[in-house]
């Protein structure tokens, strides 16, 4: 069974972002429990969580299916100590918003090394974050997100991922999200059904679809390799409709969130309607 959803707002209160997926017709979602843009942000009243909880219930939507996405300053790969410090604090308080809500996953970008020191020293510090993120809470897994490559992004190989995910503590509480349009723009090939096969294969050898929790479904406005990251609505961009075909009908991609991050929410509808409607027989 293939879980299909987008990112949608939880602006007004978390509560509302079941609401929101539930009116795209949505099986899935993600969703932002803070601001994305801001360092901190107030807890989350009994009333919000509460609220959440029965409008997913409403919505018919797991809790295991929903993929929480962190803020964007949050750098777990920081080469110096006190934002370092800062980035591992706001991570964990994502973690606990998310232990909060009932949910089981956060989807967060590994980090980034600035240029000051290597990928292989930053990869180690991710790997430490995510080890004391674990140590302090009890049930989440913590999602790594493939990226673009752009700029000194970490995680733009399957070989980053497996690097973290190696010197991570406990294995059941680490996992990885692809998104198909950073899988693209970093260099592998989903154009095809022939390439979708190669880079999965590729992917299971290197990093393996048993931490697989999650999907990002994106086309794709820059090129093969071009290291940028710019979505573009499904069957829209360089990556093309055969893709999200092939990922539709593989079953090794049953049972997770699947979401949305295209460019024009207006359509999510549409585009979760033709996700479906390529599920063969
Ligand atoms: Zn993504
Ligand atoms: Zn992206």
């Amino acid at each position: 069974m293939k879980y299909v959803g987008a990112h949608v707002s939880a602006s007004g209160g978390v509560d509302n972002a079941p609401l929101n997926a539930q009116a795209i017709n949505a099986r899935a979602f993600a969703l932002f429990t803070k601001n994305q843009r801001q360092w901190v942000a107030k807890p989350l009243s009994e009333k919000n969580i509460t609220a959440f909880k029965a409008n997913l219930d409403k919505a018919g939507i797991k809790a295991e299916h929903v993929l929480p996405h962190d803020s964007y300053l949050i750098n777990l790969g920081h080469p110096e100590k006190e934002p370092l410090e800062k980035s591992r604090n706001a991570f964990l308080d994502e973690m606990q918003r998310c232990q909060q809500l009932g949910l089981r996953l956060l989807n967060f970008h590994p980090g980034s090394h600035l240029n000051k020191i290597s990928e292989d020293e930053s990869l180690d510090i991710v790997a430490e974050s995510i080890n004391i993120a674990l140590d302090q809470t009890d049930s989440v897994i913590a999602v790594i997100e493939n990226t673009a490559g752009q700029g000194t992004n970490l995680g733009y190989t399957f070989e980053h991922l497996a690097h973290i995910i190696n010197k991570v503590d406990d294995k059941s509480r680490v996992g990885v999200c692809l998104d198909t349009c950073h899988s693209f723009t970093a260099g592998y090939d989903l154009r095809t059904a022939e390439a979708c096969e190669e880079t999965f294969t590729k992917f299971e050898q290197i990093v393996g679809f048993n931490y697989l929790r999650g999907m990002h479904l994106n086309d794709s406005k820059p090129d093969l390799g071009a290291r940028v990251d710019r979505h573009e609505s499904i069957g829209k961009g360089k990556i093309g409709l055969e893709c999200f075909h092939y990922i539709m009908n593989d079953a090794r991609f049953d049972d997770i969130p699947m979401v949305l991050e295209t460019i024009n929410p207006d359509i999510w509808d549409k585009e979760i309607a033709l996700l479906y409607s390529m599920v063969d027989g």
